[in-house]
């Protein structure tokens, strides 16, 4: 059995959904297609939030919306059931943008629209080509908790729901991205979170291989749209392709993998455009392990350094200092420390997904332990790869290449996966670039 999750460009207009839904036909095995919001619809559907949003740009990101679907439903030969469903989908939109308390809760039911309006749609798509699916909604099996925005997938009840609701006989088509909690709320699991929902469908239906379709043709050495010599990676290992995912891999979201690794279940990342092309296979060993493999990029992060003397040959300060991080939900991604500081990175970027942020109130609370210092507007740049803790040189090169910028905090040793460290914002691009030629041209 094959799961098969096609992304936003990859049903975001008729073309596409065609060539994608020519993928499901080509193969019987395909029998659980996950799809995504049409491209620009969650980003739609997350401006749409705002309580200051004049009645002119509400109509106006609405009619967007509905533009974008039309001209999907427009190309089909029967356009009479998506059409119906999507303005039933459109009608309940409207009613929730009129409901009060504008609440986590009431955002993730707003997020989901994007998802159940493309499956509807896509559903009649893959009809015109033979394929009669069932449409499911992917809430009645991916139960989550109640953290929305992020939430917090239920892997065994996921399994239950799945031995339930799907019948293996039988060929479905669903929604990424959405789940519900215990108590009947829709969820989600945070931006670019469909990779994630495929690939726990994936385990609980024991499926030999997750197939990610998307716009590029697999997982790139780097950024495709960074660094225009990049290119697909044929085989890569768990480790590496979850790290690269972490760092700011957009191609699949940073879960994605831990579901497919417990599952045992085979990832290959494709192009939905050039589905002839071989794309990337993601296995426990690949066949070559080199030191570097690819270069990722993260923007907005928050650099966090505090200072205490009392850290001098104490005992306790990290303790205390990641207690009340804790506390706050704060996750801390990178830490290096000396004898009296302790410098952290905060991954600020998707607002959507609900991170906590480092708010004054926090920041008041360390001050009475110590001096508090906070800069904004950086990179992170991971170099993604194998025995980099175990192989010489590969700093001494790196930061060589670097000599004229200026490197906030580095972390190197830690994982022999990677080597990542901070740069101001404006000039992320740049040094990958640099990396790039270096160490993988
Ligand atoms: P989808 O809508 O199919 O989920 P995304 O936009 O989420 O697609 O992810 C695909 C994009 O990820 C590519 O267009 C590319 O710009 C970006 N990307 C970032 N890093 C990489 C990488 N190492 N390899 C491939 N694509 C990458
Ligand atoms: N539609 C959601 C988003 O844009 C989920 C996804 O595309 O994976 O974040
Ligand atoms: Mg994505």
């Amino acid at each position: 059995m094959i799961v098969s999750k096609f992304g936003g460009t990859s049903v975001g207009t008729f073309e596409a959904m065609h060539h994608s839904a020519s993928i499901v036909a080509e193969n019987s095995d395909r029998s659980l297609v996950v799809i995504s919001a049409t491209s620009g619809t969650t980003n739609d559907l997350v401006s749409l939030e705002d309580p200051y949003l004049d009645s002119t740009s509400r109509e106006a990101i609405l009619l967007n919306i509905e533009n974008r679907h039309l001209a999907i439903i427009d190309q089909c030969k029967e356009k009479e059931k998506p059409e119906s469903s999507f303005r039933i989908l459109l009608s309940h939109l409207r009613n929730h943008l009129e409901l009060p308390g504008r609440d986590k809760k009431w955002k993730d039911t707003l997020y989901a629209f994007g998802e159940l309006m493309s499956t509807r749609i896509f559903a009649g798509v893959l009809k015109e080509q033979g394929i009669d699916v069932e449409w499911l909604d992917a809430r009645d099996v991916l139960k989550t908790d109640s953290t929305f925005g992020n939430a917090v997938p239920n892997v065994t009840l996921i399994k239950k729901y799945v031995e339930e609701k799907i019948d293996p006989e039988k060929r479905y088509l669903t929604q990424g991205f959405i789940g519900r909690d215990e108590f009947g709320n829709t969820t989600t699991l945070g931006r670019g979170g469909s990779d994630y929902s495929a690939a726990l469908f994936a385990e609980a239906v024991n499926a030999d291989l997750l197939e990610i379709w998307t716009d590029v043709a697999g997982v790139y050495s780097t950024d495709p749209r960074i660094v225009a010599e990049a290119q697909p990676i044929s085989e890569i290992t768990f480790d590496e392709a979850a790290e690269l995912s972490v760092f700011g891999g957009k191609v699949l979201h940073p879960a994605t993998l831990k579901p497919a690794i417990r599952g045992g279940v085979k990832v290959r990342v494709a192009s939905s455009k050039q589905p002839e092309l071989p794309g990337t296979l993601i296995v426990n060993t690949a066949s070559k392990e080199p030191v570097v493999r690819a270069i990722s990029l993260r923007k907005d992060q928050t650099l966090l350094t505090v200072k205490s003397l009392e850290m001098l040959h104490q005992h306790g300060f990290l303790a205390k200092l990641f207690g009340l991080l804790a506390e706050h939900k704060i996750s801390v991604d990178l830490v290096t420390t000396s004898e009296v500081s302790v410098s952290l990175t905060l991954d600020t970027a998707h607002k959507a997904s609900n991170k906590v942020e480092l708010t004054e109130d926090i920041l008041d609370e360390l001050r009475t332990f110590c001096e508090v210092d906070v800069e904004k507007n950086l990179s992170l740049v991971a170099l993604i790869g194998n025995k980099m803790d175990a192989t010489s040189g590969i700093s001494g090169t790196l930061f060589g290449l670097l000599e004229n910028h200026n490197i906030r905090l580095v972390c190197h040793g830690a994982s022999p996966n990677n080597v990542c460290f901070l740069v101001k914002e404006g000039t992320g691009e740049e040094i990958v670039k640099l990396i790039h030629r270096k160490f993988i041209e």
